[in-house]
């Protein structure tokens, strides 16, 4: 299984600190949570580069868009969804090169959102009734629990407390024999422990609004059940500090963290 941060910002974005964005990868099917700016681009480049007879760069991941089976929107802010509008189109206009370039099987795909949502992007003029796509999008309401199950994975959905007035969650990616945790925005880092009571070989979780030694005390509490952390999402005031961060998380902890900045590459 292969875990790509695309972007690993939080509300202000900066290069090498894009908004949220995370694609993992299990035998040549994708699953792609939250999809803030550009994920569109940096998860495109290096395949039009190479379709072009281009270098590609070595740094951006080479990911076939089709090979995404699913989209999952943990919550409706901004630097959650603002490259998901973008990621819809690239798929639809790319589908020119021909037949190869369709999800399979069946040239579908599903994304799932946040009920308040559902009804904005089956608007969009890009992919409302006013404008044929190329492919079958599925939009569907997220609710807790069970959303997602194919052969290779299933997907629960836990709600958090990070939106007051609305729907916000977190997702458990499970595989025959791995399980991911990524948190998506929490209401404050006690809700970490929701995502880790099996134990999970990796947990990817924002540090935007709890401070990275508050985070430290929770995972603190919960190592035990965790193999690997990535942290992600993070704050501003953090951009830069990364290796000071994963010095402190060291120090203190027994599981191995790594604080994210943009096209992280994991193999778990
Ligand atoms: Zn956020």
């Amino acid at each position: 299984m292969k875990v790509y941060i695309l972007g690993s910002g939080a509300g202000i974005p900066i290069i090498g600190h894009f908004n949220e964005s995370v694609l993992v990868e299990e035998k040549g099917c994708s699953y792609l949570f939250d999809a803030g700016e550009p994920c569109a681009a940096t998860l495109h480049t290096n395949a039009l580069l190479k379709f072009y007879g281009l270098k590609t760069i070595k740094n951006l991941p080479l990911i076939n868009i089709y090979s995404i089976k699913c989209i999952f929107i943990s919550h409706s802010d901004v630097d959650h969804i603002s490259g998901l509008p973008m990621l819809l189109q690239v798929m639809h206009l790319w589908q020119k090169r021909g037949d190869s370039f369709r999800f399979q099987p069946d040239n579908s795909i599903r994304l799932y959102l946040p009920p308040e949502i559902v009804d904005i992007f089956r608007n969009l003029p890009h992919i409302s009734k006013r404008f044929t796509l190329r492919y079958n999008l599925h939009i569907n309401p997220i609710k807790e629990g069970c959303i997602y199950s194919d052969d290779l994975v299933k997907v629960l959905a836990i709600r958090n407390s990070h939106v007051k007035d609305g729907n916000s969650f977190s997702f458990i990616l499970m595989s025959r024999d791995k399980r991911i945790a990524y948190s998506g925005d929490l209401g404050n880092e006690s809700e970490i422990a929701h995502l880790v009571n099996e134990y999970v070989d990796l947990l990817i979780v924002e540090c935007a609004h709890f401070s990275p030694e508050r985070l430290c005390e929770a995972l603190k509490r919960l190592e035990r059940n965790i193999g690997m952390v990535i942290v992600t999402h993070i704050h501003e005031s953090l951009y830069g500090r990364e290796k000071d961060l994963e010095r402190m998380f060291s120090e203190r902890l027994n599981c191995k963290v790594i604080v994210a900045k943009d096209c992280l590459k994991l193999e778990l």
